[in-house]
C-alpha cells in the first residue's frame, strides 16, 4: 500500500503542517478559524517553496525551469510563480503563449520559456512581453515573420524529437531546421539560447528508451554547434527524470545545463512505487470540504444514483459536498476521505456535487510504519472538516488518481474552477515587514526632521560622524528634500536626476509599499533612455534595462534595477552577482539599505515617505489583499495622488555635490 497517509495522526483541527519542512504555514486560513470557507483546495507556497529548494539541491546548480503551465497544475499559476522564484527557480516554463503572456500581465517579469504553439499563436504578442518560444520546425516562419514586424528578436529552444512522437523536428528533420535557424540568427530576427527535448518513460526508470533519447539529444546538439550554433542552456530532464538522475550511470546526460520540472514543484510523485516523502517533497495541495449531512440507515439501503452500494448492516453516512463537477473523478469510488482522525471510503456513485462516505466502515489513519495512529473517539458531525487528499497523514493525491484509474498529475489539474483556490503559507508579512523594517531603521521616517527644518526643496548639509539615531549613515554630504503632490511629480523628479547619474552609480531607493518607488524608477528609466518595462521588482531579484540607441541617452548605461528585500545575507548579494555589472550600469537597488552599502563607497540613497494618515500597508491577515496589492503594487504607484516626501542623499567622494534636481 501507497504510503499516502503516513505521519502523524495530529488533529485536523490543527493546521496541516507538512511533514520535515521548516516552511512557515499562516496559521490564519479561514479553514481553521471561526468561519471556514465550505470548500476549497488550500495551495500551500512554503511547501512550493520548499520543494522548489528541495529539487534545485538535486539538480546540483542546473538552472530550474518551474514549469506552471495548466494554471500551475490546478494550483494558481501566478501564485505558484512567484513562489518558485522566491525560492530561487531561474525561468518559467508554459505549454501555450498565452499561458506566458498571463504571468507578464501579473507583473511577472522572470525569463519564461511557451513550447506548445498553432497557426493561432500570437508570436508578435509573445516578442513584445520577451517570452522565449519553444521551436520544433513548424511554427519558425511566423515567428520570424513576428520579429520582423516589432523589430525584436526571438529567443529560441529548439526542440529536437528524440523519441516521444509530439513535438520537436526528428532527428531527419534536424539538420534542415538548424540550417533555417542559423540563417535567421545570421540576420538577426532570433537567437538560439537552447535545445530542448522532452523524455517519454523518464517515470519507469528502468526503460532503456531515456538513455536512447539522451544520446540523440547530445548528437543533435553538437550537429548544431557545428553548423554554427551556440546554445548555452541543454535541458531535458522533468520531474521524473530529475529525481531519478541520481541513480543513473551518468547524471549528468540528463541534468544538462537545466531541468524541467513540474509534478515536482507540487510536492507530488510522479513514481508508483515513491512517495513525495521518499524525495523530500511536500504536497502543496489540501482538497478539503466540511461535512454536509450525517445519518443512520438500515442494513440495505441504496446511495446514490443506480443504487449500486447497499449497506450491509446498521450504518451512519455522512454527505461529503464535492462532487464531478468540481473535478473529483466519478470513477474514484472507494477512495478514502479523512475526518478526525479516521478514513472513510467513498461508496456508491460520485455525483456532480457530492459523494457519500460509509462511516462504519473507517479505518484510523496509519503512521509511517503503517501503524494505526492513537485514534481518538470522534462522532463524526455536520460541519466536520473532510479531506480528500493533503500532505502529512491526509489520503494522497494518488489514493485518488489509483481509485480513478489516472495519475496524480490529472487530478490536481482537473480541479475545476468552482473550488476556490486558498493560498496559504506566504512568507509571513512578507509586507507588513517591510513597513516594519521601516520603522527600525533604515528609512528617515518621523524620528528624521532635517528635512522639516530645510522647507521643501531645501539641502541641509550633512554632518556625518555627529548623526543620531536615524538619521544618515556617516559620510553623508547633503540631503535634499521635496514634497510631491503626485505619481507624475515623483516621476519627473526622478527623470531630472537621470541625467545627472552615470555608469558605476548606485542608488539605494527606500519606502513601504505603494510609496512610489517602482514609479521613481520609471522616471529614472525614461531619463536615461532605457527600454520601458520597468515595473515592481517584488518577486525577482534584479532585471536589468538596456539603453535604447533611439532614446534621449544613446551610448549611455543600462539601468540595473534589483528588490534587495529578500536578500538576507553578503552570499545572498553575491548571487545576484551586482558586481558584474555594478561599474557599468546604474543601479538602483529597492530596500537597498544595510544589505548592498558595501558594494560601493559612494551611494545616492532616496527616501520616499507617504504622507501621514495615507492608507498603511496591508496587514497580513488580509491575504487576499495582500496578493491584490502585490499584483497592481506598481498601477498603485502610478495611480495614487498622495502627497509624497521624498529625501535625497548624498554618500562618499562621488556624491559631494547636491545635483540640480
Ligand atoms: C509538462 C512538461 C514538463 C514538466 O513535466 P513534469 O513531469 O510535470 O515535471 C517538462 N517539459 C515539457 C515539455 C512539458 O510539457
Amino acid at each position: 500500500m501507497r504510503r499516502g497517509f503516513a505521519g502523524s495522526s495530529a488533529s485536523l483541527w490543527e493546521p496541516v503542517r507538512p511533514a520535515g519542512h521548516n516552511g512557515t504555514v499562516s496559521e490564519k486560513t479561514s479553514w481553521q478559524s471561526g468561519q471556514p470557507s465550505e470548500r476549497s483546495a488550500v495551495v500551500d507556497l512554503a511547501a512550493v517553496e520548499h520543494n522548489v529548494k528541495r529539487l534545485m539541491q538535486l539538480a546540483r546548480g542546473r538552472t530550474l525551469v518551474a514549469v506552471v503551465k495548466a494554471d500551475g497544475y490546478g494550483h494558481g499559476a501566478v501564485q505558484v510563480a512567484r513562489a518558485a522564484l522566491a525560492a530561487g527557480a531561474d525561468m518559467l516554463g508554459t505549454a501555450h503563449v498565452t499561458e506566458a503572456l498571463a504571468l507578464r500581465a501579473a507583473g511577472i517579469t522572470a525569463p519564461v520559456l511557451a513550447w506548445l504553439h498553432t497557426p493561432a499563436t500570437d508570436f508578435a504578442a509573445a516578442l513584445e512581453q520577451d517570452v522565449r518560444l519553444g521551436i520544433s520546425g513548424g511554427e519558425l516562419d511566423a515567428v520570424l515573420d513576428a520579429a520582423r514586424r516589432t523589430g525584436r528578436p526571438a529567443v529560441v529552444h529548439l526542440k529536437v524529437d528524440s523519441g516521444l512522437g509530439r513535438n520537436g523536428a526528428t532527428p531527419e528533420q534536424w539538420p534542415a531546421l538548424v540550417r533555417r535557424v542559423r540563417e535567421a540568427e545570421g540576420e538577426g530576427l532570433l537567437s538560439v539560447e537552447g535545445i530542448f527535448t522532452h523524455l517519454a518513460v523518464a517515470d519507469e526508470p528502468a526503460r532503456p528508451e531515456t538513455a536512447e533519447q539522451l544520446a540523440t539529444l547530445t548528437t543533435a546538439v553538437r550537429s548544431a554547434r557545428e553548423a554554427g550554433l551556440s546554445p548555452t542552456m541543454v535541458h531535458a530532464a522533468n520531474t521524473p527524470g530529475l529525481l531519478s538522475a541520481a541513480d543513473r550511470e551518468d547524471p549528468d546526460a540528463m541534468l544538462r545545463d537545466a531541468v524541467r520540472v513540474g509534478l515536482g514543484l507540487y510536492g507530488l510523485s510522479p513514481f508508483a512505487d515513491r512517495t513525495p516523502e521518499d524525495f523530500g517533497l511536500v504536497p502543496a495541495m489540501t482538497l478539503r470540504t466540511r461535512v454536509a449531512n450525517v445519518k443512520d440507515v438500515p442494513a440495505g439501503a441504496g446511495v446514490s444514483y443506480g443504487l449500486t452500494y447497499r449497506t450491509e448492516g446498521p450504518t451512519r453516512l455522512a454527505l461529503i459536498p464535492l462532487g464531478y463537477a468540481d473535478g473529483v473523478p466519478r470513477v474514484a469510488t472507494g477512495a478514502p476521505v479523512r475526518i478526525g482522525d479516521r478514513l472513510h471510503p467513498v461508496v456508491g456513485r460520485i455525483a456532480m456535487d457530492q459523494c457519500v462516505v460509509d462511516l462504519s466502515r473507517s479505518r484510523p489513519v496509519t503512521d509511517a510504519a503503517g501503524k494505526p495512529g492513537a485514534a481518538r473517539e470522534h462522532t463524526v458531525r455536520i460541519g466536520d472538516e473532510a479531506v480528500l487528499f493533503g500532505a502529512g497523514s491526509n489520503p494522497s493525491v494518488t489514493d485518488w488518481a489509483d481509485a480513478a484509474g489516472t495519475i496524480n498529475y490529472e487530478v490536481v489539474t482537473r480541479l475545476s474552477p468552482r473550488v476556490p483556490r486558498e493560498h496559504v503559507g506566504l512568507e509571513p508579512q512578507r509586507d507588513s515587514d517591510r513597513s516594519r523594517s521601516v520603522e527600525h531603521g533604515g528609512h528617515p521616517g518621523a524620528d528624521r526632521d532635517h528635512g522639516a527644518g530645510a522647507g521643501p526643496g531645501g539641502v541641509v548639509p550633512g554632518d556625518g560622524a555627529q548623526d543620531g539615531p536615524g538619521s544618515g549613515a556617516a559620510g553623508e554630504n547633503w540631503s535634499i528634500t521635496r514634497e510631491l503632490a503626485s505619481a507624475e511629480e515623483t516621476r519627473a523628479l526622478a527623470a531630472a536626476l537621470a541625467p545627472h547619474l552615470r555608469a558605476g552609480d548606485l542608488v539605494l531607493l527606500n519606502g513601504e509599499l505603494g510609496a512610489g518607488k517602482t514609479t521613481f524608477t520609471q522616471g529614472l528609466g525614461a531619463g536615461l533612455g532605457v527600454r520601458e518595462g520597468i515595473i515592481s521588482p517584488t518577486f525577482v531579484l534584479a532585471r536589468r534595462h538596456p539603453n535604447l540607441a533611439d532614446g534621449p541617452r544613446p551610448g549611455g548605461p543600462d539601468l540595473v534595477h534589483v528588490d534587495a528585500y529578500r536578500l538576507g545575507s553578503a552570499e545572498d548579494v553575491e548571487s545576484i552577482d551586482l558586481e558584474d555589472t555594478l561599474d557599468t550600469c546604474v543601479t538602483v537597488v529597492e530596500w537597498g539599505t544595510s544589505k548592498v552599502e558595501h558594494l560601493s563607497a559612494s551611494r545616492l540613497v532616496v527616501d520616499i515617505e507617504r504622507a501621514r494618515g495615507a492608507q498603511a500597508a496591508p496587514e497580513q491577515a488580509d491575504l487576499a489583499g495582500v496578493l491584490a496589492q502585490l499584483g497592481s503594487q506598481w498601477e498603485e504607484d502610478a495611480s495614487a495622488g498622495e502627497v509624497r516626501q521624498i529625501t535625497l542623499r548624498g554618500v562618499g567622494p562621488r556624491w559631494t555635490e547636491p545635483p540640480r534636481v
